[in-house]
């Protein structure tokens, strides 16, 4: 649902949010990265990508990134038109390098690897490292979904330190995220979730004046919780960038020892196994980068389809059909909650907090691209 404080306003400021037609924030987008030196069909992916975050309601991970894609692409940190190439290819599994190209270009590379394999044996495991951020892994489980497959997404950020271990002060993980994708008829389970208390990003939308943290989220170097972005990022102005090396507190696992061992299992599997590195020691590094290792498997190919549909759908119904604790919250599935925003957002407007809009607004000034029309 849109905040009540949303103002439609075309593309015009408004007092809480600017609301952008989903398509026309895709075109523009796209219009930013073709201008930025990518062609027709990386913009188009970066873009679809950005804006699917969007409509699911993270933020995040959404086109508020836009300014720091296009300053790590003149940076040359990370690179446009990149090819995966093929490291390790033993049939069912491989593993893929994606050369520091656009997550979005180099991600769907392995997932549709992954997808091919597994519909020709069965199953199929695919690492990805080196990697540009690949932005919300739930995008690659749902890809997966389409397929019919159920997937399961070990993702780390190498190079990238801000999440304290359960029981720790220092930062000693990356943000993480995980995510699993099952295929069910009309009710698709798509889990996806960063392994920190909250993502990076949300730490970001905090400190922009946006939807502030949970006040146990991070972590001070004496132990005390915080909520305070100045935690992450230490000082910094109301507008401008943000840095976690100026801060001296940690973003905290989520979910306690349990959390913070799938952060561990993802910083393993991502990151140590795929040969991209983990979150540290980080003296060597020159740039972070994703690593994703993931799991395909074909109902299909076990011989059980029917029943798994069958069974799957109505369990999904069951559970979510339990009393809730809060009548006015009902209980959700994953992925229930970015279905309906997904929704309402294609129906009504994407709506982008003023400073990300202004951003974004900059960054295509600066290329020679025209505001669209509203
Ligand atoms: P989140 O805390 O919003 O959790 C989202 C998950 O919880 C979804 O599966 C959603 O369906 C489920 N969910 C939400 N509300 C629910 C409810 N009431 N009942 C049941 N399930 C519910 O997600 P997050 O940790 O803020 O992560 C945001 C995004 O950031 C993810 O898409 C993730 O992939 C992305 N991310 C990417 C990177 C990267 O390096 N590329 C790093 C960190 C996070």
């Amino acid at each position: 649902m849109l905040p009540a404080n949303a103002f439609r306003t075309g593309f015009r400021m408004a007092p809480a949010y600017v609301l952008v037609d989903a398509g026309k924030l895709d075109a523009f987008v796209a219009a930013i990265f073709r201008a930025a030196g990518c062609d027709a069909a990386e913009a188009g992916r970066i873009s679809t990508h950005l804006l699917g975050a969007n409509l699911a309601g993270h933020d995040s991970h959404g086109v508020a990134r836009v300014p720091r894609y296009v300053e790590w692409l003149q940076a040359g940190y990370v690179l446009k038109g990149q090819t995966a190439e093929v490291v390790t290819d033993g049939g069912c599994f491989a593993l893929l390098d994606g050369k520091f190209g656009f997550g979005q270009t180099v991600a769907p590379q392995a997932v549709e690897l992954g997808i091919a394999r597994a519909q020709q044996h069965g199953i199929a495991v695919v690492g990805l490292r080196n990697a540009g951020h690949i932005g919300r892994v739930g995008d690659y489980a749902e890809t997966a979904i389409r397929a019919g497959l159920i997937s399961v997404h070990f993702v780390n950020v190498a190079g990238s330190v801000l999440v304290a271990p359960f029981g720790g002060t220092e930062r000693r993980f990356s943000t993480a995220p995980f995510s699993v994708g099952v295929p069910l008829p009309g009710r698709p389970l798509v889990l996806d979730f960063a392994t920190s208390l909250v993502a990076e990003g949300k730490v970001l939308v905090a400190s922009n004046g946006g939807k502030a943290l949970p006040p146990d989220a991070l972590i001070e170097p004496d132990g005390r919780l915080s909520g305070d972005p100045h935690t992450l990022y230490g000082d910094y102005a109301q507008v401008g960038p943000r840095n976690p090396a100026n801060g001296k507190g940690a973003i905290r696992a989520f979910g306690e020892h349990k959390g913070s061992g799938l952060a561990f299992m993802c910083e393993m599997l991502a990151g140590a196994l795929t040969g991209g590195g983990t979150s540290g020691p980080v003296a060597a590094r020159t740039r972070i980068a994703n690593g994703m290792l993931s799991f395909y498997v074909s109902p299909r190919h076990f011989g059980t389809e029917a029943e798994f549909h069958a069974a799957g759908r109505s369990y999904v119904d069951w559970v979510a059909a339990c009393a809730p604790a809060d009548a006015g919250a009902p209980v959700l599935a994953p992925g229930d909650k970015e279905a309906a925003t997904r929704a309402d957002r294609l129906a009504n407007g994407v709506p982008l907090q003023p400073d990300t809009w202004a951003g974004i607004l900059d960054t295509a000034r600066s290329l020679g691209v025209n505001e669209p029309p509203g």
